[in-house]
């Protein structure tokens, strides 16, 4: 078929999110990544993200991140695809997906990622960074819950946002469940071996 010999050649996963065609997705070329807050993520929190994003740029080598913490975005806390990266704090949570920490949305053509959103769940946990409390979970019957470490979860996220995908061996960052308490705040040696294959 014609359509089949123009398809492109599969890719090892590396790690990464892959297209229909079986190749990797990722920014290629066009990094940095600029990722916006919105303004209802705390001022407090803000250390902890630039924190996340330099681990990335270290273990890549060069500015993987442009973080831009002001002006932060106003509006409706509802992400959607509008051109713009961003980190939203909700306060609201889907009922049936309490367990879930976090979550990074990507758009992709074709083999390249033109957008990612990450939604950090403030309903269902608290949060907290270097031994200090941030927040506490917006629902009332999980405050009590133990808090999770802000920089560990958005490093996880920083990771789909660049096209990783869940790993569940060598201790990676891409693990998908963060405990609470867990300060996984530095990449393993599969994270960094992953990153090779696109940056
Ligand atoms: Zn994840």
């Amino acid at each position: 078929m014609t359509l089949q010999a123009c398809a492109p050649k599969s890719q090892e996963d590396c790690g990464f999110v892959q297209n229909v065609y079986g190749e990797r997705i990722s920014w290629k070329s066009d990094v940095p990544v600029t990722m916006y807050l919105h303004a209802d993520v705390p001022d407090s929190m803000v250390q902890a993200i630039l924190s996340a994003a330099e681990t990335w740029d270290r273990t890549v080598g060069r500015k993987i991140f442009n973080i831009v913490t002001y002006p932060r975005v106003t509006g409706p806390v509802n992400p959607h695809q509008d051109g713009k990266n961003i980190i939203y704090f909700m306060k609201t949570w889907e009922a049936n997906r309490t367990s879930e920490q976090g979550r990074t949305s990507v758009y992709w053509v074709g083999d390249l990622i033109k957008e990612a959103d990450i939604r950090l769940n403030a309903a269902d946990f608290g949060y907290y960074w270097r031994s200090q409390t941030l927040s506490a979970a917006a629902k009332s019957d999980r405050a009590n819950l133990p808090p999770v470490n802000v920089e560990a979860l958005v490093l996880h996220e920083m990771g789909h946002v660049l096209g990783l995908k869940h790993k569940d061996n060598g201790g990676s960052v891409m693990a998908t469940y963060l405990a609470s308490g867990d300060d996984r705040v530095s990449l393993a040696n599969t994270d960094e071996t992953a990153l090779r294959c696109e940056y």
